[in-house]
């Protein structure tokens, strides 16, 4: 095209779009951007924390912690613990308002040997009709780890049609989920998205979710907001920790910022647990020992004012 043609065309483009008929204009001025539909039911801030990080020994002792410190949910370890301590941690439970949110340890299921996926698939079975009589949200589950001996095809497949679909299902049957983790590219390089993990949690249907842990997502989404509101209704869990290093969020304040992924929690109208999963800032007197017990504590409860206020400007 010569160049008067095409400025001959281009004008003409841009009198055609001038041109549109009025109520086509008119559409277009009430349409413009989408309308922001508010959720059902209005998100809640639920603090929770791992079993490992809650003061005090036994389970009743840790149970009134979290209830005397404002906590709405406890996070429990998995392998064999909620068989093991399933019925004591029930009647622990009675007459609170915590809930039990997830369940979480290792699992692998990229195993090169269909027998050692199977291996993988029984062991969770009875722990997961265990998180149902609990009344849990769930079992966290990654499906691979480090080197991945299956080619990630053949993994995805095999997990949303075989492994994770047939725990899934018994997770549905028993009234609680699987919750899938995205972790960082050093952890796995099959699952590192909130995204991915929901398509996943959405191809396998009932009984199965996905959650956020911010450490990891920091890393590999580009919105922690964009990322939780892709997975929706499916997001069942979410881990917290420092945005500069992996410990209690509110030792470098000036990197803790999770504002962004709270209007993302507070869009989709998310009522699940945000969990602290990390460690302890150093201890400057004794490196080699952990800080003492009183000062996780005023730690914890910094994290929660903080997390509480940023809640509230989210
Ligand atoms: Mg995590």
């Amino acid at each position: 095209m010569k160049r008067r043609d095409f400025l001959t065309a281009s004008a003409s483009v841009g009198i055609a779009t001038v041109a549109l008929p009025k109520r086509a204009q008119a559409e277009s001025v009430v349409q413009g951007m989408p309308k922001l539909m508010p959720p059902e039911k209005p998100a809640e801030l639920n603090l929770c924390l791992q079993w490992r990080t809650i003061p005090g020994e036994e389970i009743k002792a840790k149970l009134d912690w979290l209830e005397s410190n404002g906590f709405q949910a406890v996070e429990i370890p998995s392998g064999d613990w909620p068989i093991t301590n399933g019925e004591a941690l029930k009647s622990a439970m009675v007459g609170r308002k915590l809930f039990i949110a997830t369940a979480c340890g290792p699992s692998d299921f990229s195993y090169a040997e269909p027998e050692k996926r199977e291996a993988e698939v029984q062991k969770f079975l009875p722990v997961i009709t265990a998180l149902g009589e609990l009344k849990s949200v769930g079992l966290i589950l990654c499906p691979a780890r480090g080197k991945v001996p299956m080619g990630f095809k053949e993994l995805r497949e095999d997990f949303v049609t075989n492994t994770g679909k047939r725990l899934a299902e018994h997770a549905a049957k028993h009234g609680t989920n699987i919750v899938l983790e995205p972790l960082r590219r050093n952890e796995t390089p099959f699952l590192r998205q909130v995204a991915d993990g929901a398509r996943m949690a959405a191809d396998i249907g009932p009984g199965a979710t996905v959650m956020g842990d911010f450490w990891h997502m920091q890393l590999e989404e580009t919105s922690f907001m964009g990322a939780f509101i892709t997975a929706g209704k499916l997001l069942s869990h979410v881990h917290i920790a420092g945005l500069k290093a992996r410990i209690i969020p509110g030792v470098n304040p000036e990197a803790d910022n999770y504002v962004d992924g709270f209007k993302g929690l507070k869009f989709i109208g998310y009522r699940g647990a945000v969990s602290f999963e990390g460690g302890w800032p150093k201890n400057p007197a004794e490196p080699k020992k952990e800080i003492p017990q009183e000062q996780k504590v005023s730690l914890i409860l910094n994290m929660c004012k903080m997390l509480r206020e940023q809640w509230e400007m989210a």
